[in-house]
């Protein structure tokens, strides 16, 4: 048998206009002949694509025609048509360029009618399917799959999905204004503000990419911003947000990070808190991005030390069985210390943790390991000392101590995509870029953005 696929476009007045797209032919009926091939269907969405396309561009062409102002027809200065990329393949549209009406004196001389709407040279869906899939998978395999199911040009490759991603990162840069300077807030000297009614909390770290052309590494700071509380009772309580950004390239960190917050509910004398693993190269991130902040040590790093170094003395166990369990004992009320931020005492209790584990050094080498790890520790703790607070006191006020959310941000904002691979290599823009689209699916935002600059965009998913 035999099937014609055509498509029939009906005027506002009635006229059809009949477009055949393709035959096929079925013979003997297996597994594999049942219905479409992917062959099949991409032909046909090629051939109404294109068919549907011409036909509202001449549609709108003709009503353009005339003159709105006398009724005679534009001349026409020069034929021509444009290719737009669409998710069903390159079509060729009319775009004549007219003369000015002898009626009109002003403005130029000629002019292209499809200036109202032609913008670009690739349709929104295309854009938003391979900045989605760009931000999720290496943009190789984005343009291979493209390729596989969709009717797209064979000319779709890495590069041009890149180039489409990054036009849409530009964008979005662009839409984020100026950078913001860090202005001092202080919740006293605007008594018209409502009082802020909880810390948001910013998850910080830094992950390493691989720099192209040689070049070693740089960081990539990533994080995720919570809001723990509600405004009201009857208020859902906001979705955490991730966002990410090269350090070294960003111009507004600053701004990125407000607009996010904002964007979460907070307000201008907002409290901050910022939770990181205590690194001294986050420790000036989260300065400039929030000077009225306050820093906290996620609870989860010190807590995962402490394992570590209980875990060690089973190691010293199996000889020394008594002092193991003094040193494990002693391990655990330092971890009672710092959980009431009690760190002068805690510090304190490291230092004869310390001396006991060198006496028992001389005859045993896991005490030895064990102390190295300690001295450690207490530096890690030194260092950190103005970051540590009363957790305990926090945790039952139903502050957020620690989410464990700082390692799985980098996971998942950064390693993912960016060290899957060590082949893959990075310049500082394209880390950057790749980054925004990228923390905008994540955060389940992308189509709202694509929705903002074509009003017009995926309307029937909306409403469902
Ligand atoms: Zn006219």
């Amino acid at each position: 048998m035999k099937f014609r696929v055509e498509v029939i476009c009906v005027s506002e007045d009635g006229t059809e206009q009949r477009h055949d797209v393709m035959e096929m032919k079925r013979q003997k009926l297996a597994m594999e002949t049942l219905g479409l091939s992917m062959a099949e269907g991409k032909a046909i969405l090629q051939g109404v694509q294109d068919f549907v396309a011409s036909q509202q561009v001449s549609e709108d062409l003709k009503r353009r025609r005339r003159c709105p102002n006398c009724g005679v027809r534009h001349h026409s200065k020069q034929a021509g048509t444009s290719t737009i990329e669409t998710v069903f393949g390159p079509v060729a549209v009319p775009n004549p360029r007219w003369e000015r009406c002898p009626c009109q004196t002003e403005g130029p001389k000629t002019f292209r009618p499809t200036a109202t709407w032609l913008k670009g040279r690739t349709s929104p869906e295309r854009l938003y399917l391979e900045s989605k899939w760009g931000s999720l998978i290496p943009y190789e395999k984005v343009a291979d799959l493209l390729k596989e199911v969709l009717p797209v040009s064979r000319s779709t490759n890495d590069e041009t999905v890149r180039e489409h991603l990054q036009a849409v990162a530009e964008r979005m840069e662009a839409e984020l204004g100026e950078e913001k300077q860090p202005d001092p807030v202080k919740p006293e000297l605007d008594p018209e503000l409502p009082l802020p009614d909880g810390p948001m909390t910013v998850g910080l770290d830094g992950g390493y990419v691989r720099a192209a052309h040689k070049e070693g590494f740089f960081e990539v700071i990533a994080g995720r911003s919570v809001v723990a509380f509600r405004r009201r009772e009857e208020d859902a309580v906001p979705p955490r947000k991730c966002f990410g950004f090269v350090q070294t390239y960003d111009s507004k960190p600053h701004r990125r990070l407000w607009e996010l917050m904002k964007s979460q509910g907070m307000q201008e004398n907002q409290q901050v808190v910022f939770l990181s693993d205590g690194g001294e190269d986050i420790r000036q991130v989260r300065e400039y991005l929030h000077p009225n902040s306050e820093h906290v040590i996620d609870w989860f790093h010190i807590a995962m030390r402490l394992t570590v170094l209980q875990q060690q003395t089973k190691a010293l166990e199996e000889k020394q069985p008594a002092d193991a369990a003094a040193v494990s004992q002693q391990l655990e009320s330092i971890k009672h210390l710092l959980w009431h931020g009690n760190v002068e005492e805690a510090l304190e209790r490291m230092s004869n943790l310390f001396v006991d584990l060198d006496l028992i050094g001389d005859h045993s080498s896991s005490a030895e390991k064990l102390a190295a790890g300690v001295a450690e520790f207490q530096t890690y703790i030194r260092n950190n000392q103005e970051s540590i607070p009363n957790y305990g006191e926090r945790y039952r006020q139903g502050e957020t101590i620690s989410t464990a959310f700082v390692e799985s941000t980098i996971n998942q904002v950064v390693s993912r995509r960016f060290v899957k691979k060590q082949q893959m290599h990075w310049t500082l823009r394209g880390a950057h870029l790749l980054l925004q689209p990228r923390t905008k699916v994540l955060n389940g935002e992308l189509e709202a953005v694509f929705r903002r600059w074509y009003p017009l965009f995926r309307v029937q998913a909306q409403a469902a």
